[in-house]
């Protein structure tokens, strides 16, 4: 199968952590210093597709990540999140939680964090 995150396992590439079911690496692209993914090492799409067993996978490597960029980067907070599908902004159709550390300062007003994405069709 033509999946960039798939390859990335099967080559074991810029792991930063991994376990039975999951592996975590840097993003490519980050939004912010420490940017990571954890995925699960089955191809599955989204977040909905996982089992109990692979979301315990994940949430052992957030945590194990979340040891790692406090200790490296020391951010002030996270947005933690999961694009599920093309229309929530989806690219690359391999399950990933995103993992953002968070700066006091980074942006001029965080209130609101991951629901700012929705600010454009908000009902309130
Ligand atoms: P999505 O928009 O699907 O939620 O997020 C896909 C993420 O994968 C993006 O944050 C993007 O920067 C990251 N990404 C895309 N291609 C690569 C790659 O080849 N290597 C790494 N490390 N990250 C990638
Ligand atoms: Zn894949």
């Amino acid at each position: 199968m033509d999946c960039i995150f798939c390859k990335k396992i099967e080559e074991k590439k810029e792991c930063l952590f991994e376990n039975e079911l999951a592996f975590a690496f840097f993003d490519g692209f980050p939004v912010n210093k420490g940017h990571t993914l954890i995925i699960p090492k089955r191809h599955v799409k989204t977040f909905f597709d996982l089992t109990k067993e692979e979301v315990a996978a994940m949430k052992e490597l957030a945590d194990k990540v979340k040891e790692y960029l406090d200790k490296e980067y020391h951010p002030d907070g996270y947005n933690v999140g999961l694009n599920c599908g093309e229309a929530a902004g989806q690219t690359v159709m391999h399950c990933h939680m995103h993992i953002i550390p968070r700066y006091v300062g980074d942006i001029e007003n965080p209130r609101g964090g991951v629901r700012n994405i929705i600010k454009g069709i908000s009902l309130y």
